[in-house]
């Protein structure tokens, strides 16, 4: 056996945490002995591997250290550098050119089926926008991003002006109110003010607290207001958080985020085909029946331009927590200041097109790795998307070159760069959709990396059964700082608690995020297909998102100067990979996902949030009443699961540790595990919203996650009668598969005898 002693030594298993230490004890004994017996094997490879035996986790190891010896820096940046070269915007020529250029690349690196796939969706581009204060001074907003010093790519031609993806067309004159972050208790508050939105235009901040771009549309359109305005305040991501570029990492006057307001909550993808691919030729519903099309004019700010509108407001102070970053005094509005806004869109169906290609699997071609990120860009996509873009180039190549030199991974590892993210998580949706029957067959997990970095901070989420093997693979990885990724990830995921009051520890069981709303091309995979999916992303100060500033300046001068994070992305994400693509038994850990949902149920029943704060769901009642909705049944079903869960790990660790498992025995198992996560699907979806159809992982419309999203949102409308059905459907779910784990926990103890 041949290892690279080059890389200094990373964790030895002694350091996993005591789950991952008491799960692998056999293994890991096994291992030690393992190591006695080859004298030449170096302390630092990780010996055990959850879902492979010692000789494949030997093997794979070797794997392992050729893999993460590829990505280099210079590639990554040179990459970067042709990704970020020109605005590259949905449905744009160059966005066009750069899914051919993927194609041919990864042909020469090897890929195979390279194929460019073609969704005819509905467009939203803008062709003409205005904004105007006619009163009581004229001020003609200047919709545009100047340069700086220092940054040749922002005197580009191509860069568009302001406006918002899905935007309404039209054009008013309108009084102006400011309503804060535009949520609906913003609204509340100018009710309670005497001032009424209906007709008026509105100007509100991105965002204080954070909610989605297209829910503050939803909410306008809802509150009768006839055009929605967004500017970026300083105190959230410009001069009040730190130097602004060109001098840091923060947002200068001018910068303007883009963004779509569309009302993918409801369901992504193009808005006429939802459910369905937009294949050439599909069938499409009428405009006005698409719920996902906004019916309010949008259009986003910089602060240089809502400043004068801002200075000129009367009527009422605005509250304390209302006021921004600016030199001025916040007022509400609503007669003073008229503004005259004109939006023109092109709706004109536009062709958006996603890149596929694979490494075709040795030896299980028909069990797929799924790999994404998102090629379309506001302007340049600096960070969003074209840092992950890059982080992807770099694993293809890395891939291509194993398999060429016969490390070909067991599974297919299939890699997508998508379309029309920015617009309505499209080209992933419609992809998604078109091969829904064919991924519930064959698709072990998708993994998305869609933002690689903006700084050096590890952010990982998974769905809960994928949860461990994240944070095991993290040990195995090198970060920029010389600690290992997991030693890192820990130590930024107790700064940022300690910094947000969060009191509860990191701990090797919270570490990675488990809680997954939308926004980006995940979605369609865990709400849609049913796919365990994880999330990867490297985070910093951050004040360019969705602007022209945010481009290959901006990385390498403050996101990541040396691509080092870009390189460990490209690591992280190929070894993930190739663990799921290359494991003996597939590593799921459905004790841990249980007590995942257990904590989901508990917060909900002990919610304080509930409106008329009725008593705990689960609890009698002040005067002894029964409750409302009964929960023991389902957290019952959860200890059922959670036993099943632990009973087949068990089975699993004795059937790796004593070596070979029959690869019939192992397709029986891993294709019974893969179908847990199918199983959480209700068909006809959670009320209200039948395309998001998993009952444990939804999102609210602000995207924040929601978990239980069907049981959730009854309980928090007091809807007692849909909240029995959603937990009579949370209970079939849950009893389905702990009978089928404990089928395959019993197809595995009697035919290893790996049982007690
Ligand atoms: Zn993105």
């Amino acid at each position: 056996m041949n290892f690279d002693f080059g890389e200094a030594p990373l964790d030895s298993p002694r350091k996993f945490s005591a789950k991952l230490r008491k799960k692998n004890l056999g293994l890991l004994l096994l291992g030690l002995s393992f190591i006695l017996l080859c004298t030449s094997f170096p302390v630092h490879t990780q010996t055990s591997i959850l879902g492979f035996t010692p000789a494949s986790a030997a093997h794979q190891a070797e794997i392992e250290i050729k893999f993460k010896a590829i990505p280099s820096p210079d590639e990554e940046r040179r990459q970067h550098h042709i990704f970020t070269a020109e605005p590259h915007v949905a449905g744009s020529p160059r966005n066009n050119e750069l899914a051919r250029y993927i194609a041919d690349q990864w042909r020469q690196e090897g890929l195979e089926d390279v194929v460019i796939r073609r969704y005819e969706v509905y467009g939203s581009n803008a062709k003409f926008t205005s904004l105007e204060m006619v009163a009581p001074i004229h001020y003609r907003a200047i919709l545009r991003e100047l340069p700086v010093p220092g940054d040749p790519d922002l005197k580009n031609k191509s860069i568009s002006s302001a406006w918002s993806g899905m935007s309404a067309s039209g054009e008013v004159t309108a009084p102006l109110v400011y309503a804060h972050s535009g949520n609906p208790e913003d609204y509340e508050l100018l009710r309670k003010q005497g001032i009424d939105v209906k007709g008026k235009v509105v100007l509100v901040r991105y965002s204080n607290p954070y909610s989605y771009r297209g829910f503050k549309a939803l909410t306008a359109e809802r509150e009768g207001a006839s055009a929605l305005l967004i500017y970026s305040d300083p105190a959230e991501d410009g001069y009040k958080k730190g130097k602004v570029v060109p001098s840091g990492p923060w947002g200068p006057e001018y910068h303007i985020q883009r963004g779509a307001i569309t009302y993918d909550f409801m369901v992504p993808g193009d808005p006429l085909t939802p459910g369905w691919a937009s294949i050439p030729g599909a069938k499409r519903i009428p405009v006005n029946e698409a719920v996902s099309i906004p019916k309010i004019m949008a259009l986003p700010l910089s602060w240089h331009d809502a400043k004068p509108l801002l200075a000129n407001l009367d009527g009422p102070l605005a509250p304390d927590d209302w006021q921004g970053g600016l030199p001025l005094k916040y007022h509400l509005g609503g007669k003073r200041v008229r503004v005259h806004v004109k939006i023109e869109m092109d709706n004109s169906t536009q062709p958006y097109y996603v890149v596929e290609g694979r490494i075709r699997g040795a030896q299980l071609p028909d069990e797929w790795i799924v790999l994404g990120n998102h090629r379309d860009a506001w302007v340049f996509g600096g960070v969003d998307p074209s840092s992950g873009t890059a982080s992807m180039m770099e694993l293809t190549r890395a891939l291509g070159k194993l398999a060429k030199s016969g490390m070909r991974p067991r599974r297919t590892v299939v890699v997508c760069s998508w379309d029309g993210e920015e617009v309505g998580l499209t080209g992933s949706t419609e992809w998604g959709e078109q091969f829904a029957d064919e991924l519930r067959k064959k698709a072990v997990a998708y993994i998305n990396v869609d933002e690689a970095t903006s700084g050096p901070n590890f952010h990982g989420q998974a769905v809960a059964s994928l949860a461990p093997m994240l944070v095991e693979t993290a040990h195995m990885l090198r970060d920029p700082s010389g600690k290992t990724l997991y030693e890192a990830w820990k130590e930024s995921s107790t700064r940022e608690r300690h910094e947000s009051k969060q009191p509860e520890e990191v701990t090797d069981s919270n570490l990675a995020d488990t809680r997954i709303g939308s926004g980006s091309d995940h979605t369609v995979f865990l709400n849609f297909v049913g796919m365990p999916v994880l999330g990867l992303g490297f985070e910093g100060p951050y004040g360019v998102y969705h602007s022209a500033y945010d481009d290959f300046f901006w990385m390498n001068h403050f996101g990541d100067p040396g691509y080092r994070y870009h390189t460990l992305m490209s690591q992280l994400w190929g070894v993930l990979a190739l663990r799921l693509a290359n494991s003996d038994l597939l590593p799921f850990d459905f004790a841990s996902y249980a007590s995942n949902i257990r904590q989901f149920v508990n917060e909900l029943s002990k919610s304080k949030n509930l409106r008329g704060q009725q008593p705990s769901v689960v609890q009698p009642g002040e005067a002894g009443q029964p409750p409302p909705l009964d929960l023991k049944p389902v957290l019952d079903d959860i200890d059922d699961f959670e036993a099943a869960g632990k009973r087949l790990d068990d089975s699993a660790s004795r059937a790796l540790a004593s070596g070979a498992i029959d690869p019939k025995l192992a397709a029986i198992i891993n294709h019974g595990t893969m179908q847990v996560e199918r199983n959480w699907l209700n068909p006809d979806g959670i009320p209200g919203r039948p395309w998001f159809k998993h009952i444990l992982y939804g999102a609210r419309f602000t995207y924040a996650h929601l978990e239980l999203p069907g049981l959730t949102e009854a309980v928090e409308k007091q809807d007692w009668p849909t909240a029995q059905q959603q937990a009579e459907i949370l209970h079939q779910a849950l009893a389905g598969n702990t009978k089928l784990l404990n089928q395959l926990n019993s197809a595995l103890t009697s035919e290893t005898g790996a049982g007690k």
